[in-house]
């Protein structure tokens, strides 16, 4: 046991000896394009790194909800099955209004070409990576293809004054983990595509929320709660800010006990009838000859209408629709 804690002690440093020797790229699954900016390239790097530093080849302990969410996988392991090529955001993304920071063009590729009934052939030629023939196959979201938007490395999207600290790789890795989610699916959960936001959501009417509790967001916000509470070097702001993301990727996720005008208005009358009922009772009381059983029939109405009004109020997370994640692989020839 000792020797375990040890190993596990030492596997930073292995990781950061291999990294000198082989060079820091041989070291990961994923293929980073050869087309990011230099120190844009570099930092994915780190961030990739950091996470074999932290995850070795076991499932996140401590986190059964993560756990649950990941299929009881090593979290290395589930995201280089779902992410294998990393390329800056194509042209015409940085041109609409909505720029994503991070998109899984494999995910779109295929929905599009399923549509289109055909497999297509994606070149990666531009991006010097190494791919036979520099094309893939597009025949399951699984081909792992992640664009990230030259903006996303901004100063203005990082969380630490330097922008190349724990805590900016800790933002990454949540990106990249809802990312790879939208390589999984099928059928109706293919690509598992975000949802229109409800009325009470703070994106009401965008399409940037999630039918189900194991989707994109719901992953993210629960790998950024599990590497906060890792983040050793992460400054009280820094973990604030990551929390505040946290809080914002769980409000993606439809909650079907959110407070909503309709509700509102429900509360609304409730409080006034529970009003003139508790007026009711305390004058039945103070009267000179009480009439206990209409006071009984009073305070039954009340109970009601109060567990009623409980019900409302509860606004916690509740969400019981899950998508199968299985991913679907077209059998179309080319
Ligand atoms: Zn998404």
């Amino acid at each position: 046991m000792r020797l375990i804690k040890d190993a596990k002690r030492l596997t930073p440093f292995l990781i950061l000896s291999l990294y000198l020797l082989l060079g820091q790229s041989a070291l990961l699954a994923q293929q980073i394009s050869e087309k990011f900016k230099y120190e844009d390239r570099t930092f994915t790097e780190s961030t990739l790194l950091y996470l074999s530093e932290i995850s070795v080849n076991e499932p996140w302990e401590d986190s059964p909800k993560l756990q649950f969410l990941l299929e009881s996988e090593p979290p290395k392991e589930w995201l280089e099955k779902r992410i294998s090529y990393l390329i800056p955001g194509q042209k015409t993304f940085e041109t609409s209004q909505m720029l994503p920071l991070m998109s899984n063009l494999g995910a779109k590729l295929y929905s599009d070409s399923k549509q289109r009934k055909e497999t297509p052939l994606y070149s990666l030629e531009d991006h010097f990576l190494s791919l036979e023939d520099n094309k893939l196959v597009i025949n399951s979201p699984r081909v792992g293809i992640v664009s990230v938007s030259q903006h996303y490395f901004s100063k203005e999207n990082k969380i630490s004054d330097t922008g190349d600290k724990e805590a900016d790789y800790v933002s990454m890795l949540s990106l990249l983990f809802h990312e790879a989610r939208h390589s999984d699916g099928n059928h109706e959960s293919l690509g598992f595509s975000h949802t229109t936001c409800p009325e009470s959501s703070d994106y009401v009417g965008l399409k940037v929320c999630d039918a189900s509790y194991n989707g994109p967001y719901a992953i993210s916000a629960e790998v950024l709660d599990h590497l906060i509470s890792q983040c050793h070097s992460c400054s009280d702001v820094e973990k604030e800010v990551l929390q505040l993301m946290y809080f914002d990727f769980q409000g993606r996720i439809i909650n079907d006990n959110a407070m909503t005008l309709k509700k509102k208005n429900e509360i609304n009358d409730i409080q006034n009838q529970l009003d003139s009922l508790y007026e009711e009772k305390y004058y039945k009381n103070q009267a000179p000859v009480q009439n206990f059983v209409s006071i009984l029939i009073l305070k039954r109405k009340i109970s009601i209408l109060e567990t009623r009004l409980n019900h409302l109020q509860n606004t916690e997370l509740k969400n019981n629709t899950y998508w199968d994640p299985t991913p679907e692989y077209s059998d179309i020839s080319i």
